[in-house]
Formats: C-alpha cells, structure tokens, sequence
C-alpha cells in the first residue's frame, strides 16, 4: 500500500521512519521545499509543491496513492485543505496526524490572538523587548512596527527587509531545554513572548520558562481545518493505515 505522508513536523517524520520497514506499506514522505536542511526519514522523498488540489489529484492518480496522511504542521492550513479536497474527489482515505495544542498551566498569563496580525495589535504601543518564536515566514504583521525591540528565533535566517526595524536573530533549530529557555528569556530582558499554539515538546519548554519569570504570552491560535478522522501520534496513524491493508 503507497501512503503519501505529508510532512514539515517531527511526527511526519516519525510516522515515515516506522513505515520505512513496514511489509505492507511504502511510505513516500512529501515536503513543501521552504525548509533549507530539512531532517528527512529514510524513504522516498519528494519535495515542492503539487500545484493545487489538481496538481495533487494528478499526482494521486499517476502515483498509485491508496491513502495520504496530512502530517503538516497546525498552521499549514492550505495543504490541509487541498488534500480534504483532492481526497475526497478520489475516494482516497485520508487521516490527519496532529498533535494537542499546547493548554494554559496554573500561573500561565496567555492571551489569545486569532492571527499574527491580531497577535501584532495587541502588543500595544509601549515598547516591549518581544521575544518572537512564530518562524521567519511570519514576520510580515511586525515588520514596520518601530515601537518594540524583537528577538527573532527561527531555524533559517530570515532576509532583513522582512524583519522588523529593531530586532535581534537567533538563529537556532529546537528542541530547546528549560534551562536555556530561561537563560535566553533572563539575559534578553523578555517583557512578553509571542508563539503560535505549535504544541510540540521540543518548543514547550519557553512557556514553562514563561510562567517560571512570570511573563505574559500572546497565544496565536491554530487555524480551522476540514473535519477529518484524526490521529494524534505517529504509532496510532500508524495502526490506522495498517487496518486499511
Ligand atoms: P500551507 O499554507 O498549508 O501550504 C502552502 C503550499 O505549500 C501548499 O498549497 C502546497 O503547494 C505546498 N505544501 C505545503 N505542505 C506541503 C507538503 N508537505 N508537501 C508538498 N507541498 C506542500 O503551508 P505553509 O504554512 O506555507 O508551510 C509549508 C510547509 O512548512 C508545510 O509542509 C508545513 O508542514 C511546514 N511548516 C509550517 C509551519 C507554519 O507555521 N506554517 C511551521 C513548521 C513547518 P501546492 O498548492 O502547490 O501543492
């Protein structure tokens, strides 16, 4: 059984690797292509773009797909549409691996934003040392704001005309440990920390750092997707596929 995997989170590839040695199922892993050194699993690998539900529908067909697992991280909510759609179309059985959101802890002080932009607006306007962990291809809601200081976290360097006029980049690739998250939050005079609500491991330690310094979090929340039968770990996708064989 061809299983199409699409990736861009540790669970992706996690669910590759137990199905690279699986004796009934071929997993081919798919990446966007915006990472720059991807990690990758053992198996076959493709990368870009599909173009569109049609350009995936094409690729379905002409692959052999018996079933897609849309694996791609909470705030990729394109790909998760066009695969609902591009599934549907083809009666293809399509699972969404997804892990929990991250939730409030007592002593937690989050506040929720429903976009990057809303996230942007209520930093208000007295300046604030912000400490921005959304990635770089979420710079745009920040980028001519002048009134705050940010420290930018990403895996890859962004280009400087997308980063706002007063920041600092850290360039580093998770998973972070509790003792570096507050050594960072201390040494960088943090006021406030904006996240998108991931709700991976390797990044939860900044919020326990967090509510440790007592600093408030504006909590991005993650987008709609299409209803689908959801799987929140790699080993029960896993169980999932096997049951289609
Ligand atoms: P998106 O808005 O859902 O996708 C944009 C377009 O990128 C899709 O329409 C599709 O192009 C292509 N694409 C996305 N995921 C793909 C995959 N696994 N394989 C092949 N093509 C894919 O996603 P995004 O927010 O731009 O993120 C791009 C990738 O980075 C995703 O795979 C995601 O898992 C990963 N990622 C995203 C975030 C985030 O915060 N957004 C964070 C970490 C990792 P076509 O329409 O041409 O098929």
């Amino acid at each position: 059984m061809n299983v199409l995997i699409l990736g861009g989170t540790t669970e992706a590839r996690e669910l590759a690797t137990l199905l690279s040695t699986h004796p009934k199922i071929t997993p081919i892993f798919s990446l966007a292509g915006v990472t720059r050194h991807p990690l990758l699993p053992q198996c076959t690998i493709r990368s870009g773009g599909f173009g569109g539900i049609n350009g995936l529908k094409h690729y379905l067909h002409t692959e052999n797909i018996h079933a897609v697992v849309d694996a791609t991280h909470p705030f990729a909510a394109q790909m998760g549409h066009n695969a609902a759609a591009a599934c549907a179309s083809l009666c293809v059985p399509l699972l969404r691996l997804e892990r929990p959101a991250w939730s409030p802890q007592p002593g937690d002080h989050w506040i929720y934003a429903h976009s990057l932009n809303h996230a942007a607006q209520l930093l208000g306007n007295t300046p604030k040392r912000v400490f921005l962990t959304t990635g770089r291809k979420d710079l745009s809601a920040f980028r001519t704001d002048t009134a705050h200081h940010y420290i930018i976290r990403s895996i890859d360097p962004p280009s400087i005309d997308e980063c706002p006029q007063n920041h600092t980049l850290l360039i580093s690739r998770p998973p972070f440990s509790l003792e570096s998250e507050h050594a960072l939050i201390t040494s960088q005079r943090i006021d406030i920390l904006i996240t998108k609500n991931a709700g991976s491991a390797s990044t939860a330690a900044k919020l326990t750092a967090a509510r440790h310094l007592s600093i408030p979090i504006i909590m991005v929340q993650r987008p709609k997707r299409p209803s689908l039968t959801c799987a929140e770990t790699p080993e029960s996708a896993q169980l999932w596929l096997e049951r289609l064989c």
